[in-house]
């Protein structure tokens, strides 16, 4: 059945113009009306900072180069860091000559938009502290401190003169090969929904003002996480019901919640590079979700229409198509091949210049809103709003509630803090680990970097324990485990209780992360196994993005615990759940797949023959997962029952109060996810198994109960039809919590 949207046209010719308008602002008509078209093309451009640095400097300006991007050719916008984090005192000077300039020596007197990736912090100011990656700011399921943290990345990022942040990644982490799976908030479209939201308001609307908030982007619109091939940036296959009910909410949401800014699918979707759809860009962008801010391409993306995906035969028509499909602004970075093809464009009546004034309004009402034209310039008396005491605890509480407890046979789990352990592993020592992409350096692998408060989970545990108490050998050398034979290995472990194994995965970011398969790599099998043979019990520490597939050293461990990204104070968090100082209370924000061609999501298509409660009777089909979304353990047991529905049959305006009791049924304080899900019993396309529909957390003492409730309505229920339609079919639903269920039906 093809819907009408799925017919719609992806390429086109006319103009892009018929979008809902921005209020009219007579300062912004005023400018708009004295500017050139070299001068509205140029607010179009965007350049990275290399441009403007002298020689291999990292942070000298070189003032004539300043003047040519600015003055001679009127540019906008310019981003990013050469290769390393800046002080404060630096993006100070560096920003300050950039708006001198700007605002003394243009005709216009036009401030620069300055954009970085502050993701996960700002990561790009020396010294900052970093939270946990957002893979594991979704096993917080605490959406409290991923806004917390966003409006703390806000005044670090704004303190350092700059207005806009290339954040939050809205994209859905539901193919692990991908290597930006830690930027995502795992699998599930409603997590991405709630936890990209909470980002957005921190970063906007965080209620301390101008001077302490900044533009944010939501990214990368639309479908760039699910590529076929597991690589970075090639073409993904995705279904358009599939788009519009998993993809694209987080985006509707966003811009219902006030993102300013969109970054742009650097890839395609069905054959359809992103940046060249006027469907996804203008079509659905803007009419359908009402998207009034300025949308940026992705680094180098424009061109790449002519030179990767081949749909325009000169950089010329590329330029073209981008702009008529809805592009604002691009990134170029390097050059001013889209600035002079647009000019040339526009020049000779190809593209109107209405066209281009639409882009240019975005831009400048972008500008005025973030206060630039009042005072774009860094603010010292905002310098010492950095790196304080009270971002460090958000930072570190982050850090403890994401790490998750995914086995603990034998009550392995916590360590006496004065029993003697043995501490082995490629990430034990490995501040690049716990860190990864966008960590002081693109790819955070260079270790220098790092803030000194920062610690390994080696030195964290040594810190705990003592000295006296933790033998190591642990090689941040990721091929070192070859090297560490068995008898050496025995050898360490005799006087040990335990083994913490530290596996996963290096740091990585971007395409440098790409992997040609989910299983670990042999070379930590092999330690996995050497650590078993010792006899000792192994305590499995896993850091890395995504779900990499260890059912070959699953059955060698006897506690696992994933760290995800933990970041700054991850050390210290993972430290503080093995000695018990802290109970675990992290959840999966993804399925861990079992085996690497057999990656099935929790909310799979519902089917006979994908049976839960039998794994392995249908072979092969069967859901065995490693561990399912949703998995994570606690050093205490926690009990659900009372499962209530207000209304056991409910209509279109009704409110649904769901309650569920929990209670610590064990002997110590812990706090608990609840993920509340539904099922359609019948729909007229096949519905998931599962579907999470609400989550919610409680802190419970030990013999503690108390209720948790959610309110959905028939609404939050729907499913996208046949026809492209958010439904909600008549019918039987299932509501389930924890092992527990109940029916309710729609009429
Ligand atoms: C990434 C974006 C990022 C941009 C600017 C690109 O390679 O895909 O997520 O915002 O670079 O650094």
């Amino acid at each position: 059945t093809q819907s009408p949207s799925q017919t719609a046209p992806v390429t086109q010719t006319a103009p892009a113009l018929s979008v809902p308008a921005l209020p009219t602002d007579p300062f912004i008509e005023d400018l708009l009306a004295k500017m050139s078209v070299e001068e509205k093309v140029g607010q179009m451009t965007q350049l990275t900072i290399d441009v403007i640095l002298k020689g291999n400097e990292t942070t000298v300006v070189d003032a004539a180069k300043l003047r040519d991007v600015l003055v001679n050719h009127h540019i906008g916008s310019l981003l990013n860091v050469r290769n390393h984090a800046y002080t404060i005192d630096q993006w100070h000077q560096i920003l300050t000559q950039i708006q001198n300039v700007a605002t003394k020596e243009t005709r216009h007197k036009i401030p620069v938009i300055y954009g970085i990736d502050a993701i996960h912090g700002a990561n790009y100011l020396a010294g900052s502290t970093l939270f946990p990656h957002n893979i594991g700011m979704a096993a917080t399921r605490n959406p409290a401190l991923v806004n917390q943290s966003a409006r703390i990345t806000a005044i670090e990022t704004r303190a350092s003169g700059i207005p806009w942040n290339f954040d939050p990644v809205l994209d859905l982490g539901r193919q692990p090969l991908w290597p930006r799976f830690e930027e995502t908030y795992g699998e599930d479209m409603f997590m991405a929904k709630t936890m990209g939201t909470a980002a957005i308001t921190g970063y906007e609307k965080n209620g301390q003002g101008q001077d302490f908030t900044v533009a944010s982007c939501m990214k990368h619109y639309l479908g760039y996480s699910l590529p076929a091939s597991g690589k970075d940036r090639t073409p993904a296959y995705i279904p358009e019901q599939m788009l519009r009910e998993l993809f694209l909410p987080p985006f509707k949401a966003a811009v219902e919640a006030g993102a300013s800014t969109v970054m742009i699918n650097s890839a395609e979707i069905n054959g359809v590079p992103v940046h060249a759809s006027k469907y996804y860009l203008t079509d659905i962008l803007r009419n359908e979700l009402g998207f009034q801010g300025v949308a940026v391409s992705d680094w180098e993306d424009v061109i790449r229409l002519h030179t990767r995906h081949r749909v325009a035969s000169t950089p010329k028509e590329a330029v073209r198509m981008a702009v008529e499909a809805g592009l604002d602004m691009s990134m170029v970075p390097y050059d001013y091949s889209f600035y002079d093809h647009l000019i040339a464009l526009v020049k000779e009546g190809t593209i109107s210049e209405e066209r281009i004034n639409l882009s240019v309004r975005r831009i400048l009402a972008l500008k005025k809103k973030l206060g630039l034209f009042e005072n774009a310039f860094p603010k010292p008396e905002l310098k010492n709003r950095i790196q304080t005491a009270e971002f460090d605890k958000v930072a570190y509480q982050s850090s403890l509630e994401s790490i998750t407890l995914l086995k603990n046979e034998k009550q392995t789990l916590p360590l006496a803090k004065n029993s003697k352990i043995l501490v082995v592993g490629p990430t034990a020592n490995n501040l690049g680990a716990l860190h990864s992409s966008w960590s002081y350096t693109w790819q955070g692998s260079d270790e220098s970097q790092y803030p000194k408060k920062t610690q390994t989970v080696l030195q964290a545990l040594i810190g705990k324990m003592g000295k006296a108490n933790v033998i190591s050998r642990a090689a941040a050398d990721f091929n070192a485990p070859a090297n560490y034979d068995v008898a050496q290995l025995k050898r360490d472990a005799a006087q040990a209780k335990a083994i913490v194994l530290c596996l996963g995965e290096k740091a990585y970011a971007e395409s440098p992360g790409v992997i040609d398969d989910l299983t670990l790599d042999a070379n930590q099998l092999a330690l996995a196994r050497a650590a078993k043979e010792t006899g000792k019990p192994v305590i499995l520490v896993l850091l890395e993005g995504r779900p990499r597939v260890i059912s070959a050293i699953e059955p060698l461990a006897d506690a696992v615990l994933m760290g995800y990204r933990p970041s700054t104070f991850g050390g210290a968090a993972i430290a503080d759940v093995l000695v018990g100082d802290h109970n675990p209370e992290g959840v999966l924000p993804f399925t861990y797949p079992r085996h690497a061609g057999d990656v099935l999501l929790y909310d799979h298509k519902n089917s006979e023959e994908i049976r839960e409660d039998v794994p392995n009777t249908y072979g092969n089909v069967g859901f065995n997962p490693q561990w399912q979304f949703g998995h994570g353990l606690s050093y205490t047991t926690f009990q659900f029952s009372d499962l209530r529905v207000n209304k056991t049959t409910f209509g279109a305006t009704d409110e649904l109060q769901i309650t569920v009791k929990v209670k610590n049924t064990g002997s110590r304080a812990g706090s608990k996810a609840v993920d509340l899900f539904s099922r359609d019993h019948f729909a007229s396309i096949t519905p998931s198994a599962k579907r999470l529909r609400g989550f919610s957390k409680v802190n419970l003492q030990p013999g503690q109960e108390r209720e948790v409730s959610f309110t959905l309505t028939a609404k939050d229920l729907a499913f996208v039809n046949q026809q492209g339609q958010w439904v909600t079919e008549p019918g039987a639903f299932d509501l389930m919590v924890g092992d527990q269920k109940t029916t309710i039906t729609y009429q």
